[in-house]
């Protein structure tokens, strides 16, 4: 099949019945309901999108000779590369890069997963079959072309004795296994996109201890997979609300869900790791992290590009052109630079690995983990602090079209500059909705945690991920010149 339309997507989410909770009620058709029907619609033109931008967002799979999403290649070459990378800029200007999960994001895993299936089958080929399955998935993903969230972290229970797993029953675990397949139980966090994927996948994160093998578990699994359920967190889609007054809102909630696998079934074929701790705890040597972070790197690109074009209209609509106004958005314009220069420069700095895949420089994106996590919230501080009052003297639609306000509206809150109060609601209405709304906050919490804290980044950076050599090499060799005196 390869590329699918957004009709297509959205047939696919109609097709299936799945335990999706929103409040108190399960929602059956998550593409019409009022909480979520947004974020389904927004979705469905990302995958129109990939159509409308063929040249970058489809590459012809060398398997089956179909139009594939880029995000689903493997990449043999600097010009992939490049081409990969041009794609998934384009998907993320279908959300200005306000999704983070759009399918994409889950694709770069799996092809980062596929490009070394000897790390799966293990250093003796004792998980063969399970190396094969993911080869198999990886494939049906993008021939699919399906939707997929993953949920890789255990819910807190008690931190004290969360990490040691072993009688902690529950994170997702091996309590059984039939003809069929193999039996799990529990829970994990957060399946972002849940109401709007087809598969459910679970992978390895955080190394567990040796004596945890009923955890040490991969797999993936179709939504509609009896005992799997999710709930999902308060809606933030703002149902019902004008596209004009919540722009942000209205379209972009994509979701996230407390997944619980009540006693769920996974076919033989859909595991990747039953039980092999040594090989559940080696799976970062795929090298998928680069791949993921570049796709995440260049999402959070659009999002700061988005962020500046909106902080300066807005100073330029009240007239603000203080000191530290202009202070704060060349703080701004630095984060976009800083994080071009990261893209561009890995892409730049591609290099192929013994067996012919291509990998974007990591060192150029491992500092990115854990900064954007710290400049995404002050890219917030900083919209606030030049909106002040202006984010709530925002007239909606409703008031704008009401003939007897309209004009005291356009007599009292137009903008500097001859500008028309109906371009200062929707810009104003626009940074509230981007700093200010429920999913605003939601975005916050997102853009500091999906990549796990940037405590934890900074702790790996120093843990052996920065490459320490010419450093110490310099600070030897002033040692040196000290020892000469
Ligand atoms: C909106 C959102 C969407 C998400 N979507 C997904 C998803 O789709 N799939 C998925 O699997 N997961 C998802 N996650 C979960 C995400 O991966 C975790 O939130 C993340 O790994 C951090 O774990 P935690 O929330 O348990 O916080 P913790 O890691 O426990 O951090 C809590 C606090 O403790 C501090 N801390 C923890 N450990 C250390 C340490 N060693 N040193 C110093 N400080 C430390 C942190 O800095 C932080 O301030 C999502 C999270 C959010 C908020």
């Amino acid at each position: 099949m390869g590329a699918r339309t957004g009709e297509e997507f959205l047939d696919g989410l109609r097709k299936t019945s799945r335990e999706i909770w929103v409040d108190g009620e399960r929602i059956d058709d998550v593409t019409s309901h009022p909480k979520l029907a947004g974020g389904a619609a927004t979705l469905a033109s990302i995958f129109d999108r990939q159509h409308q931008y063929a040249d970058e967002c489809l590459y012809t799979h060398p398997d089956t000779g179909e139009a594939t999403n880029v995000s689903h290649m493997i990449p043999r070459s600097h010009e992939d590369l490049w081409k990969r990378h041009a794609g998934l800029t384009r998907l993320s200007e279908g959300s200005m890069g306000i999704m983070g999960r759009t399918p994409d994001y889950m694709n770069m895993k799996y092809s980062g997963f596929a490009s070394a299936p000897d790390v799966w089958a293990g250093p003796d080929g004792r998980n063969a079959k399970g190396a094969e399955n993911l080869l198999a998935f990886q494939r049906y993903l993008g021939q699919a072309d399906i939707s997929l969230t993953h949920t890789i972290i255990n819910p807190t229970v008690d931190k004290r004795t969360d990490g040691t797993l072993v009688g902690n029953n529950v994170p997702v675990h091996k309590v059984g296994e039939t003809a069929d397949g193999i039996i799990v139980r529990g829970a994990k966090v957060l399946a972002t996109l849940a109401p709007y994927a087809d598969e459910q996948t679970v992978y390895p994160a955080l190394p567990i201890p040796p004596e945890a093998s009923a955890y040490a578990l991969a797999f993936a699994v179709p939504l509609d997979t009896p005992g799997l359920k999710f709930l999902c967190r308060d809606s933030a889609a703002a149902p019902g609300a004008n596209l004009f007054d919540r722009p942000i809102s209205a379209r972009f909630d994509e979701q996230d869900a407390f997944c619980i696998f009540d006693d769920v079934l996974i076919p033989w074929d859909r595991v990747f790791i039953d039980g092999d701790v040594e090989i559940y705890n080696n799976i970062r040597a795929t090298g998928f992290i680069v791949h993921m972070t570049a796709q995440s790197t260049t999402r959070a690109l659009t999002k700061l590009e988005f962020a500046y074009g909106l902080a300066t209209r807005m100073a330029e609509i009240i007239g603000d052109y203080t000191p530290s106004t202009l202070e704060m958005l060349g703080e701004l314009a630095c984060y976009v630079r800083m994080t071009r220069n990261a893209v561009e420069l890995a892409v730049e700095q591609g290099a192929e690995r013994a067996d012919g895949v291509w990998f974007p420089n990591g060192a150029a994106l491992d500092p990115m983990r854990a900064m954007l996590a710290i400049w995404m919230p002050r890219v917030n501080e900083i919209i606030t602090l030049i909106g002040g009052h202006n984010l709530l003297t925002t007239p909606t639609r409703g008031q704008l079209d009401d003939p007897e306000l309209r004009p005291l509206i356009d007599e009292m809150l137009h903008g500097a500059d001859d500008v028309s109060a109906d371009e200062r609601a929707a810009v104003f209405r626009m940074a509230w909705d981007f700093v200010g709304s429920s999913l605003a906050g939601r975005g916050f919490l997102y853009e500091r945690f999906y990549l796990t804290s940037a405590a934890r980044n900074k702790q790996m950076m120093q843990m052996g991920v920065f490459d320490q050599t010419r450093s110490r090499a310099l600070l030897a060799d002033m040692l040196a010149r000290s020892r000469a005196l």
